[in-house]
Order: structure tokens, then sequence, then C-alpha cells
């Protein structure tokens, strides 16, 4: 057998990359830590699942349908997009997940020796999907738990070709208004492209926040996301998009892989876009709730917390967030342990129903030092 040349195959920036490791399935999990059940609070998830309307798509999925390629560009859904927002159909690109979507950006407007501008403690796929295409990703700090958005203008050069937001972030939960959103946009001024990643924007509850989708008419460098994994539960079917102006998603699109969005994800996302008010409602007051015991929880136990908007908390504890990762799993509870977002010591806890955030704020007096 010949050895495969890899030194000579491989380019450096890949050869750095060290690959993200998934966590194992739940029963795994469960098998490993020895506990009979465990409350997913690690992903954002939506505690409530998909909407009714969407649950009936998926339940009413026929077999025969599977052996068919789906719609290439999401064509009915892209169609209750636009309707949804005032839009044109041709101003959405559908992906695999909002993850995808970063890498249709990165892709279209990236070449050699370019790079990208966000923040170091962010969403970190942004800078991953840079990294690992040979591009650099500047990592602009938080100021006070948010976007700087003086570091980050200051942070660009010729070679910038999008800057990523996360509004609001994850995970500190902090927000731009929309006064703020435009003056970073004015001093941008077309020369960069501007994503708005707004994952969370159906959690967020604030009179100035600003609505991506309102702005792309004064605005054509602006991109924004959304995602049906988070509010619409529909995370394990894959699916999100992104929207801008004609010429830009015009551009965009050229770099889209066609067939990546299965068909049980157009049909339920279809359906989640018509009929989810009710289920945005009854989230958001679950969400609220939560939150709200939460804080209370964690000032009785005198701890640190960044509580902003989104469906999850942080946390600041007195010990390692990974020793703390594995005792909350021996007693059934999986958050997400914060070092690989930078900020060591700190948690990050996904809210869900009350019995699963009672199990945690159980679990986590058991672990924390007397
Ligand atoms: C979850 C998340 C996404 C991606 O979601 P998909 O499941 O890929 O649609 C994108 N941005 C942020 C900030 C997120 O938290």
């Amino acid at each position: 057998m010949r050895p495969v040349a890899l030194h000579k195959l491989v380019p450096d920036y890949i050869k750095e990359f060290e690959a993200y490791i998934p966590s194992k399935p739940d029963p795994e999990l469960m098998r490993l830590y020895g506990v009979d059940h465990l409350h997913r609070l690690n992903n954002n998830e939506n505690p409530l699942g998909p909407p009714q309307a969407a649950r009936e798509v998926i339940s009413a999925f026929r077999p025969p349908q599977a052996a068919l390629y789906p719609s290439g560009d999401a064509f009915y859904l892209r169609q209750a997009l636009a309707e949804r927002f005032g839009l044109e159909p041709d101003q959405f690109l559908v992906g695999n997940g909002a993850n995808e979507v970063i890498a249709f950006v990165i892709k279209a407007f990236c070449q050699a020796g370019d790079n990208i501008i966000t923040a170091d403690k962010t969403f970190a796929v942004y800078e991953w999907v840079a990294e690992f295409s040979g591009f650099e990703p500047r990592l602009v700090p938080l100021k006070d738990f948010g976007f700087d958005d003086e570091a980050m203008l200051a942070a660009r050069d010729e070679r910038s070709k999008a800057i990523f937001l996360c509004n609001p972030n994850n995970p500190t939960g902090s927000w731009w208004d929309e006064a703020r959103l435009r003056r970073f946009l004015d001093a941008v001024d077309g020369r960069q492209i501007v994503v708005a990643d707004e994952a969370y924007f159906e959690f967020v509850d604030e009179p100035g926040y600003p609505d991506g989708m309102r702005l792309l008419r004064e605005y054509p460098n602006l991109v924004v996301f959304r995602t049906f994994s988070k509010m619409y539960g529909l995370a394990g079917l894959r699916i999100g998009y992104l929207a801008g102006s004609l010429e830009v998603v015009d551009v965009i699109r050229r770099t889209c892989v066609v067939y990546s969005v299965n068909v049980l994800a157009q049909e339920a996302a279809l359906a989640a876009v018509r009929n989810g008010g009710e289920h945005i409602a009854a989230t958001r007051a679950l969400v609220a709730e939560q939150k709200r015991y939460l804080a209370r929880e964690t000032a009785r136990l005198g701890l640190t917390t960044q509580i902003g908007q989104g469906c999850y908390v942080m946390i600041r504890l007195p010990m390692s967030d990974t020793l703390a990762y594995r005792k909350l799993m021996a007693q059934g509870v999986m958050i997400r342990s914060m070092t690989g977002f930078r900020f060591p010591n700190w948690i990050r806890v996904s809210i869900g129903r009350p019995e699963a955030m009672r199990a945690f704020v159980s679990a986590l007096e058991n672990i924390l030092p007397k």
C-alpha cells in the first residue's frame, strides 16, 4: 500500500485547524455518565418542539416522496418568506441550517489574502469557516459583553470583505438597537458586506431591537440570517436562510449547492412560517418566566450571571466549566461549557421547561463548594 502524500496535499491552514468534536448521541452519553435521563440544555433548542402546523406536515410525510429530489431552490418557501417580509423571493437563499449560509457568504466574497471581521466571543462558525477556507478571521474583543462597533470599524483594511454581527449575541445575549446598527452601516458605507445574524430574532422583546429585513432596502450591503432551528423547533431538519438585496443575493447564489435542503425541512418550514404565531407567543412566555426563575436562583446561590436576550443565559462558576460539565452530566443535566467560547469558568444554559430548570438548579447547587 502506498502512503498518501498528505504533507503535499493538505494546505497549511487545514493542517493547523482542529476539527470540531460533536457530542455523542444521548443514549451513549447516558451510558457513559450512568444516568437514565438527560435534560438537553446545551444547544438552545426549543423545549416546546416545532409548531403544531409543522408537526402535522411531518406526520403526513409520504415515504415515496423520499425518492424524489426536493425543490433545488426552496421555491415555495421563498415565496412564503417574500410574502411574510414584503420582499422578493429572489432576495432569499435557503440553506442546510444557517450554518450553511455562513459558508455561502464567505465563499462568495473572499479570495486568498482576504479577511472577515467578527467578535472574539460569539458564535464560532464565522471564525471557523473563514479559517478552514484559508481566510483570516479578525476577532475584535467584546466590550461589556457586546460587539464593539468602533473597534470593528478600526479592524478593517482593504482586504476586509465581510463583517459578522450576531444580534442578539450568542452567548452573551447583548444586542445593538436600531440606531446603533444604522450608525454602523452608515460608517461602513457599502465597503464591506455586513451580516446581521438574527438566529434569535423571534425571542427578542425589546422596543429598540432592529428588524434587519426592514433595513435591506436602505442598505444593499446588509445580509440577514435567520433559522428554523431555534424558535421554530426544527433544528433536527436543518434549515435556515439569508436575505439581502437582489444584487448581493445574486452573487451569493453562485456559491450555493443545490439540493442541500431536504423536502421535509422545506415543507415543515413553510408551515411554520405561515402558522407559527401562537407557538412563538407560548415559547416567549416560557422563556421569560424561566429566565426570571434562573435569575432568582443564581442570585440566591451568589453567582454572577450574564442574562440578555435569546433563549439562554450565562453563569460564572467558582470552578472549571469543564469539570462542572462532567458533574452536571452525572446528574442528567447537559449544559454548554464555555472555555471553547473563550469564557473559561462560565457555562451557558439553554432555557428549558420548568422541570428541566429545576433539575438544573438542584444539580448546580450540589456541585458548588459548600
Ligand atoms: C444556532 C445558531 C445558528 C445556526 O443555526 P442552524 O441550526 O445552522 O440554522 C446560527 N447563528 C447563531 C448565532 C446560532 O446560535
